[in-house]
């Protein structure tokens, strides 16, 4: 017998900065959020060590206590955090559905989606390990460069994230190497052209990493490999950023929501709304600039408010 299907008022999907913040706000509105944790429970952050730029922790928190922490905050007003995975989703409306573990069916009237965006890596097992320990690897320069002050670093991709991210790098650490892995950058030129003025950035071009090494905890240097040639070099380095692209965790939404050509939500501009009535978008899944925990609490807080609104409008609430 199938399960009776569930109708709540606002739905959250995704349990980072920006689900717990947009949860925040709706409770406190007394909307009875009901917020969906997804595979990855507190997102992003839970792979990153301590948290020194989110204003109000003036000695720095740890990812995975910041988002125990956002949880509580969620929880304390009311907002019903579920562990579950949504598979599916029908906006045909005015009611929204989605189906969670690919079973149980809810209704919403507002849906806030908080789904994030993934950081590629390159795969290799040593570079796993190391990101693993904390002891060397990261794919966000803003979040973890700080802790290579003074030190030599490696950054992998050609792309117009890199070239930031290298330059952010290039300003604490007295030395970065950029790996690229063809003849040329992807990036935009004026991005490649300030990459290039840098007197501490060293760029190899047709270079990809063989290898993380390091003592087991901590990383030391890379081996790396001329795809052209075949030779291979160690480069000492304390760190290691990757730097080759993220991935929105947008799929379920795919011929539903406005998506640019990589799959980020395209919410219209100054709010969170989306080309769907009554369904919202916060932090990554639709940010590919600035990406921070910061900035995703803050389009979490639009989300709500305007599910607020329009709940209001529609007299729902
Ligand atoms: P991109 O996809 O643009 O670039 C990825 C880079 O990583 C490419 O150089 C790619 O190489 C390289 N790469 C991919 N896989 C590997 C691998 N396995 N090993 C080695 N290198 C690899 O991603 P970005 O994150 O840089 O940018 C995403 C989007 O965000 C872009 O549209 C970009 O313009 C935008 N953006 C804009 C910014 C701004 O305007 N300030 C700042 C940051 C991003 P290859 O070229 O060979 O495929």
């Amino acid at each position: 017998m199938s399960e009776e299907i569930e109708k709540v008022k606002c739905l959250i999907i995704g349990s980072g900065p920006a689900g717990y913040t947009a949860a925040i706000y709706a409770s406190r509105a007394n909307m009875k959020p009901v917020l969906y944790q997804g595979l990855q429970p507190g997102g992003q952050l839970t792979t990153t060590n301590d948290v020194e730029n989110f204003p109000g922790y003036p000695d720095g928190i740890t990812g995975p206590e910041m988002m125990i922490e956002l949880q509580k905050q969620a929880e304390r007003f009311g907002t019903d955090v579920r562990s579950g995975w949504i598979t599916k989703v029908d906006f045909t409306g005015p009611v929204h559905k989605v189906w969670v573990d690919g079973e149980k069916e809810v209704h919403a009237d507002t849906i806030i989606i908080s789904t994030g965006a993934s950081a590629k890596y390159l795969g290799i097992e040593s570079e796993q390990h190391y990101l693993n320990t904390g002891g060397g690897v990261s794919a966000c320069a803003v979040c973890d460069g700080f802790f290579y002050k003074g030190q030599e670093v490696v950054i992998v991709g050609a792309g117009d994230s890199a070239c930031e991210e290298a330059g952010y790098l290039s300003n604490i650490c007295t030395k970065v190497t950029m790996l690229v892995r063809r003849n040329e950058f992807r990036a935009s030129v004026i991005m490649e052209e300030r990459v290039k003025a840098i007197d501490n950035i060293e760029i190899m071009y047709n270079t990809e990493i063989d290898e993380v090494l390091g003592d087991g905890q901590n990383v030391e240097k890379v081996r790396v490999k001329n795809n052209k040639t075949g030779e291979t070099t160690e480069i000492p380095c304390t760190g290691v950023f990757i730097a080759i692209g993220h991935k929105p965790n947008t799929d379920i939404f795919k011929g539903w929501l406005d998506m640019d050509e990589t799959g980020y939500i395209k919410n219209i501009p100054g709010s969170a709304k989306t080309n769907i009535e009554g369904v919202f978008v916060s932090g990554d899944a639709a940010d590919h600039v600035y990406r921070q925990a910061v900035t995703a609490a803050g389009t979490g807080c639009m989300a709500a408010l305007d599910a607020e609104r329009y709940l209001a409008a529609k007299g729902l609430h």
